[in-house]
Order: structure tokens, then sequence, then C-alpha cells
């Protein structure tokens, strides 16, 4: 795996037929470090996301995690790269208990003392999922379900971890204990992505933002800078 390494994005751009969904798009992330991209509903977030994980056809001048290319690289193998992902909308193996669900994360590595020791770990950040670790997905409250989606993506060992809208549906104290959890992976070291309408949380989670208008980067800035611009506090914290 990667220690540390830098995510370099330039050019991506996303078509879905005649519709440009993501335009010319660049950013970087240092590794270790934690970038948000904010922005309206439909402006682009989480084709933004889906581009960078190989999950849709894209154009891309340059897709680098450390010296590896990911340009070529198929969704599936990008946790051999160390990059994670929590999809929008949780999507657990509902019908499968939770730790059945966890172990699926792990796909990408062989079952040995280390992958128990992630699970020990997955089990210690979320204490919840280990008391209900033989219960299934579906019966799990919505928050439950999004601390299952991101253990889910911890089991493959990320250096990176993309996350679309953890906060989606969840009520305001669900949404602390998500800033929680993402503040504590970064001090751990991991990168992360995180796309989000909730500007508040990802002010709180990252370092560094970009607001997306329509498939562009409108903004872009630390997250401090950003929180207390005029024109993002009345669009995007309605203040
Ligand atoms: P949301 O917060 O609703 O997820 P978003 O910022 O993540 O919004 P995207 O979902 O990336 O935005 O969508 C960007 C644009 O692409 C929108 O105009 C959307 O209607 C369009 N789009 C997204 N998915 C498809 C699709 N499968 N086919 C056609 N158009 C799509």
């Amino acid at each position: 795996l990667v220690e540390n390494a830098d995510l370099t994005v330039e050019g991506l751009t996303v078509h879905y037929g005649g519709v440009c969904a993501v335009q010319n798009l660049s950013f970087s992330i240092p590794g270790g470090d934690a970038v948000g991209v904010i922005g309206a509903n439909g402006a682009g977030k989480t084709s933004t996301l889906k581009a960078v994980m190989g999950l849709i056809p894209r154009k891309v001048s340059a897709l680098r995690f450390g010296d590896i290319d990911l340009t070529g690289v198929a969704a599936r193998d990008m946790v051999r790269h160390g990059i994670g992902y929590v999809p929008e909308g949780r999507h657990v193996f509902a019908g499968l208990p939770v730790e059945k669900n966890l172990l699926l994360g792990a796909y990408a590595r062989k079952w040995n003392a280390e992958t128990r020791a992630t699970l020990a770990e997955v089990y210690e950040l979320f204490p919840v999922l280990g008391e209900m670790r033989g219960r299934l997905a579906g019966a799990l409250s919505g928050g439950q379900q999004q601390m299952l989606a991101i253990g889910r993506a911890l089991m493959s060992r990320p250096r990176l971890l993309l996350l679309d809208e953890p906060s989606m549906g969840l009520s305001p104290k669900l949404v602390e204990d998500i800033l929680a959890v993402l503040q504590r992976l970064r001090a751990e070291g991991l990168s992360l992505l995180l796309v989000e309408q909730n500007a508040k949380l990802t002010f709180e989670a990252t370092g560094s933002c970009l607001v997306v208008e329509n498939g562009e980067v409108a903004m872009r800035g630390t997250s401090a800078e950003l929180r207390h611009n005029p024109e993002v506090r009345r669009i995007y914290l309605g203040l």
C-alpha cells in the first residue's frame, strides 16, 4: 500500500449523453489532507467522485495516486491501490449480517491476522457495529448503516477514502457523530475526499474545499476562509 500518497486530478470531464456534468475539473489532495467538495444538488459532486473512482466513463488528462497512474485502473482495482469508497446512499447488503458486510470490504485482502486486526479496529471505531455484528444490515438505522458503509470501506485499509454525502438523511446528532469519525480518521493520517451538501460538516471535517457549480470549480480555498466568505455563507450556510 501507498503511504501518504498525493492524489492528483487534472482536467476531469464527465458527459452523460449531451449533458456535461463535470467540466475540466482539477484538484489535488496532499497525502494526509482532507478535501471537501460542496455545491448544490446536481452541481456534479457525485459524478466527480464516481469519475475519480472509475465507476463512470470520463476523460481525464492526469489521475495519479503517488507514483501510480490510475487513468486505466478499473473501479474494482482501486482498493488495491489504497483507495476506498463510501457510496451515496450507503448501499449496504441489507440481507447479510453486519460482520459479513464488513468482511466483504476486505475482498481484495487475504483473511489473516492483519485483516482480523482491521476488523477489531473498525469495531473499536464503531462499537455499535460490534454489538450488532450478527444482525442483518437491513435492520440497522440509517446512521448505523452509514457507519457500516464507512467501516466496510475501511476494511480494505485505504490510504485515501472517498465519501459521498455521508450526512444524507441523518439527524444533527448523527451528523456530529460522523464528523467525529472523520476527524479521527484524519488524525490517524487517512486522506479524505468528502462530497457533501452539508457545508457546515464539510468545513469542519476538511482543510480545504472546492465549491462546484454546473460541473466547474466556482471557488476554492481553505475551509476556514470559505466558511467566513460572505457569498458562501449566504448560499451554503443560509446566513
Ligand atoms: P446530488 O447532490 O443530487 O447528488 P451532485 O452535485 O452530486 O448532485 P451529480 O449527481 O453529479 O450532481 O449530477 C450532475 C449533473 O449530471 C446533473 O445535471 C444531473 O442531472 C446529471 N446526471 C447525473 N447522473 C446522470 C445520469 N446517469 N444520466 C444523465 N444525467 C445525469
